[in-house]
């Protein structure tokens, strides 16, 4: 095979990133985390005191910001815009809101959705979102769908939040990620849903490991056919 694409996608909190770059490294793919771009885009109109969720808002804003996407020598990706790296900045709970109401805006998905195509054009990737498998991959070599119980993606997602000294509390991550699945999964624009030909991986009572090497499996079986 000459480039090879795996479209992971999933709710927050499924392992879907730290699965992908697991296996990034184990097959010498690119790792591109399109959860990022969006979080950018919801940074700018954060900074700008814009409405995430007005397209009248946002949409002018499109044009004026530049949104990079860089590899550090240890194959991290970072995300610039207007060449500041915000890489650190996109990962706070605001942001995650910001990133899923901007996302269900028409105009920002077909923004973004050719600088994703061309990273798979370009290299062998593992592309991590909620609709790789079904609009920007629809022809993935391999497309999984990852999932797990939403109090558990909360648990993972509250550590993850705890290790990197943000505030919050569990209850407080579990209601918000709640908010975020259904905006994802009920939007018009390219909801959150499990692309025909995926495959499911449940993650609840698995762990890293186990999912990582679940995920592997899918993988070789694929590629060797
Ligand atoms: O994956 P992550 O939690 O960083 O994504 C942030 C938000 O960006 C998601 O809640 C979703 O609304 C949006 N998103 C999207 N499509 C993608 C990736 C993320 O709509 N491919």
């Amino acid at each position: 095979m000459d480039k090879i694409s795996v479209a992971i996608d999933g709710p927050g909190g499924a392992g879907k990133s730290t699965i992908a770059k697991a296996i990034a490294r184990r097959f010498g793919f690119i790792y591109v985390d399109t959860g990022a771009i969006y979080r950018t885009v919801g940074l700018r109109v954060r900074r700008v005191g814009a409405d995430p969720s007005s397209a009248e808002e946002v949409t002018p804003l499109l044009e004026s910001m530049k949104i990079e996407m860089k590899y550090d020598e240890s194959g991290s990706q970072r995300m610039l815009l207007d060449g500041e790296d915000v890489s650190n900045a996109i990962r706070t709970p605001e942001m995650s809101m910001y990133a899923s109401a901007v996302s269900a805006l028409p105009e920002v998905r077909a923004f973004l959705l050719e600088m994703q195509r061309s990273m798979a054009r370009e290299h062998s990737v593992i592309m991590d979102g909620r609709d790789i498998g079904t609009v920007v991959l629809p022809d993935a070599d391999v497309k999984i769908f990852l999932t797990a119980a939403p109090e558990e993606r909360a648990r993972r997602r509250y550590l993850e939040l705890q290790a990197r000294g943000t505030e919050c509390s569990y209850e407080q991550v579990l209601e918000e990620m709640n908010i975020r699945d259904k905006n994802d999964s009920e939007r018009a624009a390219a909801p959150l849903k499990r692309a025909e030909d995926a495959i499911a991986v449940d993650t609840t009572d698995m762990s890293l490991e186990q999912s990582e090497d679940a995920v592997a499996e899918i993988i070789e079986k694929r590629i060797r056919v």
